[in-house]
């Protein structure tokens, strides 16, 4: 990072103009993808078809991977899903294990631990949904939650218990399952 502050925050706060740097767009280029065409790589179902959403893909295309990703990694998919579209991919800082991007969407090892006082619905939404997919927590407001998929999936996630493992799934199997049949 430069130390040179004639362009930064605190040098010309006076001067909107001075800030117009936080506001340019700096392409990440499209780093491994850079045969796909325009088109494709602007169109989001290519970005969705060609997400990283296994390991193996994933050291390939970040051969620097830590061992804390790489346990978290193999066993992401059995919690919250790893996907990452290319896109979001190139944003990653391959040299930073810290980067807040790599911290958001690629998993570590550290997720599977789960201290006493942690809720899996940290925002006390299950208590506030009277039939799957919705929730009505105030008298003129209804959520719903249409997709179980995302893009990315946000290591952080606070609905991770209702995303990426398909609530739809779990949804339609007690559409179509009988009360009197228990599934396994
Ligand atoms: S629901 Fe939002 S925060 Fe959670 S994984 Fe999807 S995009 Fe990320």
């Amino acid at each position: 990072m430069s130390n040179d502050t004639s362009e930064g925050i605190g040098t010309d706060l006076d001067e909107p103009a001075s800030l117009n740097f936080l506001k340019r767009f700096n392409s990440a280029g499209r780093g491994f993808w850079s045969h796909v065409s325009d088109a494709d790589w602007n169109d989001w179902h290519w970005q969705l078809r060609n997400r990283i959403t296994t390991l193996e893909q994933l050291e390939r295309f970040m051969p620097t991977l830590s061992p804390e990703e790489h346990a978290g990694t193999l066993l992401a998919n059995s919690k919250l899903a790893l996907a990452i579209t290319p896109y979001f991919f190139n944003l990653i800082d391959p040299a930073d294990e810290n980067c807040p991007i790599r911290r958001q969407v690629i998993p570590r090892i550290e997720e599977t631990n789960t201290a006493p006082w942690e809720m899996s619905d940290p925002c006390g939404e299950d208590a506030h949904s009277p039939v799957p997919g919705l929730v009505h927590r105030y008298p003129d407001r209804v959520l719903f939650l249409v997709t179980d998929r995302c893009a990315a999936y946000c290591r952080y996630c606070t609905r991770s218990r209702l995303v990426s493992n398909s609530m739809i799934g779990r949804l339609i199997t007690s559409a179509v399952t009988p009360p009197s049949v228990t599934s396994c």
